[in-house]
């Protein structure tokens, strides 16, 4: 028996002899399958023989990646706070280097992800470090490999200690989280908030490669989850993509005009 990553999204799935039957993480509208080669699986262990560990700075912070991009390409990022560390956001690149990295940075207390998007090897994580993934229950039916690592927590906000905060925001999915910590007034943002090329701004969709937009309400409701948790730094899904100053006034911008763009008629500024 092996386990099986969904090439197009990175999602693993339970050990098994044939791969699934299907992903309902592409097949979701917020996805897709790819045209050109339909639906591929891989076996975990095929792709980390195919790919290296991309292990860099990352403003400030230890970036986890690998090299070629696989997937929706995002980087997982190592938050060292008092409370111990937490691999926010995840990547299916776990093998014996980057075990031994995060070993030599003091391992992990903790694992929290801010949507089914990145889940991807979260168990792997969990099971090397033995630590508790942090995940919204309200996208509890999305977790394709379930395991007793995966703690779901309700309501909007949840306590990890050492000024972390997980902050249960909505809009690109119902349990999108996102996390801020106080002490290096930053915020980790996932696809919940989307680091947008113009860094005066940040956008927010319901599905970014098939751009269907999120409704004002949506929209605004992630901004009034924040406000109560002031930041300069957002820190995106991907290498680079990092807001480096004044990220609360950018949401709050951000989301204004966004609901312009939406409801007004005219073009927006
Ligand atoms: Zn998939
Ligand atoms: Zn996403």
């Amino acid at each position: 028996m092996t386990t099986w990553l969904c090439k197009a999204c990175g999602t693993q799935f339970p050990p098994s002899d044939a791969p699934p039957a299907a992903c309902p993480i592409c097949e979701d509208s917020r996805q897709y399958i790819p045209h050109d080669e339909s639906q591929v699986w891989l076996k975990w262990s095929d792709f980390l023989g195919d790919h290296r560990p991309e292990l860099r700075d990352e403003h400030g912070l230890l970036g986890i990646g690998c090299e070629p991009s696989f997937a929706i390409g995002q980087r997982a990022l190592l938050v060292k706070s008092a409370a111990g560390n937490v691999l926010w956001d995840c990547t299916p690149q776990i093998d014996d280097e980057v075990v031994r990295r995060v070993s030599a940075e003091g391992g992990l207390a903790a694992i929290a992800i801010s949507h089914p998007h990145y889940y991807t090897a979260m168990v792997e994580w969990a099971h090397a470090f033995a630590c508790p993934i942090f995940l919204h229950e309200a996208d509890r039916k999305w977790v394709m490999r379930p395991d007793p690592a995966i703690q779901f927590w309700s309501g909007e906000t949840h306590d990890l200690g050492g000024g972390l905060t997980l902050i249960r925001c909505g809009g690109h999915f119902d349990g999108g989280q996102v996390l801020h910590w106080a002490n290096q007034r930053a915020l980790f943002s996932g696809d919940t908030v989307q680091v947008i090329p113009d860094r005066r701004f940040v956008s927010f969709m319901y599905s970014y490669p098939n751009l269907i937009p999120l409704p004002a309400s949506k929209v605004q409701a992630i901004a009034a989850a924040l406000r109560p948790f002031p930041f300069e730094t957002i820190y995106g899904a991907w290498w680079d993509s990092v807001v480096e100053r004044d990220g609360s006034g950018v949401v709050r911008r951000s989301a204004d005009r966004y609901v312009r763009a939406i409801t007004d008629p005219g073009l927006p500024s």
